[in-house]
């Protein structure tokens, strides 16, 4: 019996046995199962933190953390980038430490607002100091931190250099603002052009019926030479408006630079010494050499006026390479190679107030009579019309400096200006044609008609391209020249010009301008036509012109 009950318990503990192993094996996959898990998870966990610590390390913009009293607890390599900082000289010190001072209740303004109110910073702009003092422009986001519990513990932020964006963006708009000053200014030259026209014409007429002691002779003279200057002055607002005509040829830099020293120790009082430093020729750049002394004149003439009690001006060149990354943060220039002129005195200087608007006609802060703010934005023209730069540096009592680039010219000979000497009037100019006169100015056309009929000829004048073509299709055998406008409304002179063509190849057609005709038009016609006259011209020059395409007499 006792047997029987050992064999009964032996297989009872069997069967528990076997049950328990079977729980045991479940268990055994369980934990398998549960530790394959983890280490998948531990896996992802690892994937993630090298994804944001690449996102931390490569990021271009800054990523912070503060802590609750606003010490920095991360930063990324960023910051090192942007402002010179290495994490060890940020982590913690506080965000104000990296400000202006005048800054720094605004920031812990903001600070305490994203950790009290929990509000999120949007763009806002700001300035950070980098490690060497110079102040970075910002781009500000931030929202506040919180731990697992949902604590704020402090905040998140991310900082982008907005500082050559800025700048970029200001010389945009100022380019904008001088292109619009431009139109304008170049529109009003043009009517001026037709008024000075007439103005200087009918003063050559009267004149001519005068001589030298009759009453009004000098009145007369004098409102010649007055339309004379007020041409002088519409020439300059071309300049500016870059519609005036520049005649480019290959010269020498430092050439032009000698001899604008010359003028300059004429003209400038002694205490102010002239100092060049040149560098060794070739100098060549393709540029209008009337056009150059121009604007080292007007820089002269400012460094004069900067200096009242005194000092240097020097001028140097140099040739330097811009290259794209230069370019990319000054606008409108092209990577190459440029002669740099840099042009300094140790005057007045600027604020940056009055620096804004240098480059403005007739912006100046000199008294009446002394400046027509005039000078530099002559120069500015200039300089965009030679495919040049120009930048302007200056601080009140520290002097100024301007620095503009010249493109290379590498080939060609450096040539010499014929000079052209206007003389009077004389009975060589007379002459018995018959010219028909095409202008939609009836100034323009009253003053030509009766010039040219005062030395002789015959005239037929219209007032638009349809009427002259009428006129020439009817008379076209008696028309000897055609003196033509461009600009009319219409059909225009350039139309007017190919019909008159068809209907007789070889007629002699002057064009008339007020406005420099391009490049490309001139191309066109080359050969075709029998030259151009520049308005406003003297009346010396319309009969000259005349004389010499109708051939001597
Ligand atoms: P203007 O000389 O007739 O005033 P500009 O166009 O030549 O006209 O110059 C405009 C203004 O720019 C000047 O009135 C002056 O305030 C400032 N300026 C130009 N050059 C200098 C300089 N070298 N130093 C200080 N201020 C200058
Ligand atoms: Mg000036």
């Amino acid at each position: 019996m006792q047997r029987v009950k050992y064999l009964l318990s032996l297989a009872e503990s069997r069967r528990c046995l076997e049950k328990t192993k079977k729980e045991l094996t479940h268990v055994k996959t369980q934990l398998n199962k549960a530790l394959r898990e983890k280490q998948k998870a531990e896996e992802t966990i690892g994937d993630l933190s090298q994804q944001l610590r690449s996102f931390h390390a490569n990021s271009p913009d800054i990523i912070f953390t503060l802590g609750y009293d606003g010490e920095f607890i991360f930063v990324n390599p960023a910051w090192e980038r942007l402002l010179g900082y290495t994490t060890d000289e940020v982590i913690g010190r506080y965000f104000v430490d990296f400000c202006q001072e005048e800054d720094h209740p605004k920031y812990r303004r903001m600070f305490k607002q994203v950790r009290d109110e929990k509000k999120i910073l949007r763009d806002v702009r700001g300035i950070l100091l980098h490690k060497d003092g110079s102040p970075r422009l910002l781009n500000f986001n931030g929202a506040p931190n919180m731990d697992k519990d949902g604590k704020i513990i402090g905040m998140v932020g991310f900082l982008k250099d907005i500082t050559e964006q800025d700048k970029l963006q200001a010389q945009l708009l100022h380019a904008q603002k001088m292109e619009a000053i431009g139109v304008l200014a170049g529109g009003v030259a043009h009517d001026f052009n037709n008024l000075l026209q007439a103005i200087s014409g009918y003063a050559d007429l009267l004149l001519l019926d005068l001589d030298e002691k009759s009453g009004g002779f000098s009145e007369l003279q004098e409102i010649r030479q007055t339309a004379r200057r007020g041409a002088e002055l519409t020439k300059h607002l071309l300049t500016f408006s870059r519609k005036l005509e520049s005649k480019l040829r290959p010269i020498s830099l430092n050439h032009e630079i000698q001899r604008v020293r010359n003028l300059l120790e004429r003209t400038i009082p002694k205490m102010i010494r002239i100092e060049l430093k040149l560098m060794p020729e070739p100098t060549i750049i393709n540029a209008d050499p009337v056009q150059i002394e121009q604007v080292l004149m007007n820089l002269g003439v400012n460094a004069r006026d900067a200096m009242p009690e005194g000092g240097l001006l020097s001028i140097k060149t140099e040739r330097m390479v811009l290259d794209s990354q230069f370019c990319k943060t000054h606008l409108h220039l092209t990577p190459g190679e440029y002669f740099c002129i840099t042009f300094s005195d140790t005057g007045m200087g600027m604020d940056s107030h009055i620096l804004e608007h240098i480059y403005e006609p007739f912006f100046t802060t000199k008294k009446a009579r002394k400046g027509t703010g005039l000078g530099l934005s002559i120069v500015y023209g200039i300089v965009k019309n030679h495919g040049g730069y120009i930048l302007c540096e200056s601080k009140p009592a520290k002097g100024t400096t301007f620095k503009i680039y010249f493109p290379v010219l590498d080939q060609g000979a450096v040539s010499v200006l014929p000079v052209t000497v206007l003389r009077e009037k004389d009975a060589s100019l007379m002459g018995t044609e018959t010219i028909m006169l095409v202008d939609d100015d009836i100034k323009v056309r009253q003053v030509g008609e009766k010039i040219l009929k005062k030395f002789g000829y015959k005239m037929i004048t219209v007032s638009s391209g349809e009427a002259a073509l009428k006129g020439f299709r009817r008379k076209y055998q008696q028309i000897d020249l055609v003196l033509l406008d461009v600009n009319m409304p219409g059909m225009g002179g350039k139309r007017c010009l190919e019909e008159m063509l068809k209907i007789k190849p070889d007629a002699k057609i002057i064009i008339t301008t007020g406005y420099p005709v391009s490049d490309q038009y001139k191309r066109e016609i080359a050969g075709r036509i029998a030259g151009y006259i520049n308005k406003p011209y003297v009346s010396e020059t319309l009969l000259r012109k005349t004389r010499e395409v109708l051939g001597r007499r």
